[in-house]
């Protein structure tokens, strides 16, 4: 059986990766018919467009895609292509999961967590209302009336909505995730007792719908808190789920304990769609230059055998990845950070991984 796979290059360092990437799952032996398509800059110069309805469609009746990463053009259009896209195809739950394998230059050892952030709502959903604007004027008016508090007129404001509908199917996908990969604990991240009306409700839905689930342990951190528990004792953590803004800034903090953005893979899920991407962004800075990390590409591909069912495979790739790490001869140069000049390239961390795969 072949599986048609959405292929998204992406820009930036994202045909480099991608490209890794997909040499990688084709070794594993497993076969794919990959459906290339482009967005972002070059498709707006292409077709006209950031998000051609082409690749859309082609997502929807694949149902998977392999996604690298897209610059969001400063200026016009979307505000930025990859929230677009995630918001089109209704891609509700965002899965980042950090692990530290051995040989990765971190202070942590045995980091295993995953995090479950929210990705349809929240302070991104993009409703804001620029400073000295007359509906910014109007807005404020009607707040002075009802609530009695004044905002500086000088203000600029980004509305921060959190439902009860996303907050529940958040929460219940993360408990389901915790289910069926053997996960032994969620913890609901918010800041409840200053955004009552927010995050206090996202924290009732999580209390809710956790006492639907006596088989998963649940509790509950306010986000500071959260992000010094992580860094002084991240092998207590294991499935935290966020809304949204949280767990991006949370899940580059998980990164860092890691080894960094070139070890972060992720997800993007809705009921019958998955995207699976990098948590990194495009790098302009890098691009061309078979410099970077592909791991965290290879790792989302290693999520998306996992979805695809394909177990056996999933372990051997990523049994080889940390091979490849382990040995430290074949590594970029974020994986080597005392002996840079002794980094290899992106494209020669692709061929030592599918020795090890062949090996
Ligand atoms: P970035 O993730 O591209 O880079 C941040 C830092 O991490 C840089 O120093 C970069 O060199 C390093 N880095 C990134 N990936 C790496 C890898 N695989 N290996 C080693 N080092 C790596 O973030 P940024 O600079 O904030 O964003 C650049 C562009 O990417 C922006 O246009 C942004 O909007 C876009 N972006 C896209 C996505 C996506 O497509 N999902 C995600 C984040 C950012």
């Amino acid at each position: 059986m072949s599986y048609n796979i959405t292929f998204i290059p992406g820009d930036g360092v994202g045909p480099e990766v991608t490209e890794a990437t997909r040499r990688v799952l084709e070794a594993t032996g497993v076969s794919f018919n990959w459906d290339i398509g482009t967005i972002g800059e070059a498709a707006q110069e292409q077709y006209g467009t950031l998000l051609p309805g082409s690749v859309l469609e082609s997502i929807r009746k694949n149902r998977v895609a392999l996604k690298g990463p897209v610059t969001t053009p400063v200026g016009s259009g979307f505000r930025s292509v990859n929230v677009a896209l995630r918001k089109a195809l209704g891609l509700y739950a965002c899965l980042r999961p950090c692990k530290t394998y051995t040989g990765v230059p971190s202070p942590f050892k045995d980091v295993d967590i995953v995090v479950v952030r929210e990705n349809m709502e929240d302070l991104y959903s993009g409703i804001e209302f620029e400073k000295a604007t007359p509906d910014t004027a109007r807005l404020m008016e009607f707040i002075q009336q009802a609530t009695g508090e004044g905002i500086l007129s000088d203000s600029g404001i980004s509305i921060k909505a959190i439902s009860e509908t996303r907050s529940q199917n958040i929460i219940r996908f993360a408990f389901e995730y915790a289910r069926e990969y053997h996960r032994r604990k969620i913890t609901a991240v918010h800041k409840a007792n200053i955004m009552k009306y927010s995050d206090g409700l996202f924290l009732s839905v999580a209390r809710e719908i956790a006492a639907e689930y006596s088989d998963v342990e649940f509790e509950d951190r306010i986000v500071d808190n959260m992000a010094m528990q992580l860094v002084q004792k991240p092998r207590q953590y294991d499935v935290p789920v966020t809304p949204n803004l949280y767990g991006d800034i949370l899940s580059d903090l998980c990164a860092g304990l890691v080894g960094g953005l070139g070890m972060a893979p992720g997800a993007n899920l809705g009921d019958d769609i998955a995207v699976f991407e990098a948590t990194h962004g495009s790098a302009p800075k890098n691009a061309g230059m078979n410099k970077v990390n592909p791991m965290a590409m290879m790792l989302s591909g290693v999520m998306m055998l996992h979805h695809l069912g394909e177990n056996e495979a999933a372990d051997r790739m990523e049994t080889a990845i940390a091979a490849v790490i382990t040995e430290g001869k074949n590594v970029t140069y974020d994986l080597k950070p005392d002996a840079p000049e002794n980094a290899v390239g992106t494209s020669q961390v692709a061929d030592a991984v599918i020795e090890k795969l062949r090996g």
